[in-house]
């Protein structure tokens, strides 16, 4: 790995203009480890382009320093695509292969589509493996590079809950405090400026849990009707499936959402079941513990149900 992050460094330090690109449909993740290295790009006389094809950007990221920035149009010349974040090239909603790529990220079912790819599926976010890389070449974090690193572990890690959390990560939250980081006004921001459209959104989501397998899956249905009459948007539903994995049968929660191209399947396992095996199976990926996918052109919630409620009761009793 560390060899891995001086050629990559190397590389960043040959290009002029740099392209830092993250998966559609962004998370704190995947925006603030692109936003991370823009500052110290930017201090190294770089010409940078943050790029996201999602439009409009998830508000609820709006207090990263330079959010403002992230445009959906790639620029017609530049000299290096940096991806964060995304396991596979398609979720980067680019068309035309980049004249070089290096590819960061932390999915157990990254595709490896980089010429450089460092994937570490053991790191609790993309962001750590930034951070790993900013310190193998001894770089300076700024508190504006450190403030994207923190929210993106942040919220990869469900506010530090999750198995990937060990020393390292909360020595490097640390440090990143020691960079400038106020930890409370980045748990203020995330977690207390909710919409009141999302909470009367999990009211009528959480009406439609169903549980099977013991108790140990759960399904929870989002309608475009539910979006609806709530005025909820996208972003609202982003942690309705780890509510559900709350329940303390369940072992593995699955959110439906009616999409315009079909059924949006988020997984959430609990204690030992694979969830990413089965997002792969229909074409989606992730971790572990956290997968999705996209049904295509279906919309049929009860379908697709019966034929998850297979593969979800199957990798339950695997581990058992
Ligand atoms: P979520 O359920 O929150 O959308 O995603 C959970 C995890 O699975 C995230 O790490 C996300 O990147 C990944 N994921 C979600 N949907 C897809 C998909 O359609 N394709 C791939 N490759 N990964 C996905
Ligand atoms: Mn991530």
């Amino acid at each position: 790995m560390q060899d891995l992050f001086k050629k990559a460094w190397e590389r960043i330090k040959d290009s002029n203009h740099i392209v830092l690109a993250s998966h559609i449909n962004p998370d704190g993740d995947a925006l603030g480890s692109s936003l991370s290295l823009y500052p110290i790009l930017k201090e190294m006389g770089k010409k940078v382009t943050i790029f996201n094809a999602t439009k409009p950007l998830p508000m609820y990221l709006d207090f990263l320093p330079n959010f403002d920035k992230v445009t959906d149009k790639l620029p017609k010349n530049y000299d290096l695509l940096v991806s964060f974040d995304s396991g596979s090239f398609d979720r980067l909603g680019i068309e035309e292969k980049p004249p070089f790529l290096i590819n960061i990220d932390h999915h157990i079912s990254n595709t490896k589509y980089g010429d450089i790819n460092i994937i570490d599926s053991k790191a609790a976010s993309t962001s750590q493996v930034v951070y790993n890389m900013l310190k193998a070449n001894n770089v300076q974090i700024p508190a504006s590079s450190a403030i994207c690193i923190y929210t993106a572990l942040v919220t990869d890690t469900g506010s530090f809950q999750y198995e990937s959390v060990n020393d390292k990560v909360f020595e490097m939250a640390a440090d990143l405090v020691r960079c400038g980081v106020k930890p409370d006004f980045v748990a203020k921001m995330l977690f207390q400026r909710d919409r009141l459209s999302r909470l009367r959104l999990l009211a009528k989501a959480y009406e439609t849990i169903e549980l099977t397998c013991d108790g140990k899956v759960a399904f929870v249905e989002v309608t475009k009707e539910m979006m609806e009459i709530t005025g909820a948007i996208k972003d609202d539903t982003d942690t309705i499936v780890n509510s559900v994995r709350a329940i303390a049968s369940v072992e593995v929660a699955c959110m439906l959402r009616e999409d315009d191209d079909g059924i949006k399947i988020s997984l959430r396992s609990k204690n030992y079941a694979d969830v990413s095996k089965v997002a792969i199976k229909y074409g989606g990926g992730g971790h572990v513990r956290a997968a999705g996918a996209t049904i295509k052109d279906e919309f049929d919630f009860k379908k697709v149900k019966e034929m998850l409620k297979e593969d979800l009761c199957k990798i339950v009793k695997e581990g058992e």
